[in-house]
């Protein structure tokens, strides 16, 4: 295993956003596994599979071949071949990706995956089951939280400026089903590992939770 930062956390906690940035500023590959979760929706709405038949899921996510490629230092994802990475933020996709990662042999799949991918390089991981699962070796581990009301205006300002209409009550909703789906389900639920750092970016800007993150990270060391 090389070197490893895991960011955990709820849907709308600022993830991504962070990550990207961490990677930039200190040489290390990005990996975002929610995005591995969405190319399974994919393949299972094209599949049409309904999202609560463990069994049929359990047998159609063999037949999707997922592999993430790096382009200028951004993650490309390929279902099968086509690259789908323009295709993965949609509130279908993040649905069906929400709802099969329950069932094991989604997650046994993706997590292969993605321990494959941290033997390769020096990365940083974003996702719900880094810490915990993923990589229990992590040498950084961060769980990003914020309130649900603080991570539905992100969403919603978001959308606003791509121009798509949104509800802000909704996406409040919806974030807080997704949250309550990730830390109730049986396998590998969302939960901050004994030895994450809680970081709450409520009050917080991107560079600021970036310093705080990379302060935390120089302070522990550990990298060759
Ligand atoms: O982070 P993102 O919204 O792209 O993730 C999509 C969905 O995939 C999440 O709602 C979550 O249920 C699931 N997921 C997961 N474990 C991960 C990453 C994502 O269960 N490591």
């Amino acid at each position: 295993m090389g070197y490893s930062i895991a960011i955990d956390g709820p849907a709308g906690a600022g993830k991504s956003t962070i990550a990207k940035k961490i990677a930039k500023d200190e040489g290390l590959i990005y990996v975002d596994t929610g995005a591995m979760y969405r190319a399974m929706g994919i393949h299972l709405l094209n599949n049409n599979i309904p999202a609560d038949d463990e069994a049929a899921i359990s047998a159609e996510c063999k037949n999707a071949d997922i592999t993430i490629k790096y382009e200028n230092g951004e993650q490309q994802v390929f279902l099968n071949g086509e690259n789908v990475t323009g295709k993965l933020r949609t509130e279908e996709v993040g649905d069906m990706a929400s709802k099969c990662s329950v069932f094991a042999a989604v997650r046994t799949k993706l997590v292969e995956l993605q321990q494959k991918l941290a033997k390769t390089a020096d990365v940083i991981m974003d996702g719900r089951d880094i810490g915990t699962v993923v990589l229990p070796d992590a040498n950084v581990k961060i769980f990003l939280t914020a309130s649900s009301a603080v991570r539905a205006k992100r969403r919603f300002d978001e959308l606003v400026a791509k121009g798509v209409k949104a509800d802000i009550d909704e996406i409040e909703k919806d974030i807080i089903e997704r949250d309550k789906r990730d830390m109730t389900r049986e396998n590998s639920p969302l939960r901050q590992a004994d030895d994450a750092i809680l970081v709450d970016t409520s009050y917080m800007n991107i560079d600021e939770v970036c310093k705080t993150i990379e302060d935390i990270a120089h302070e522990k060391g550990g990298r060759a």
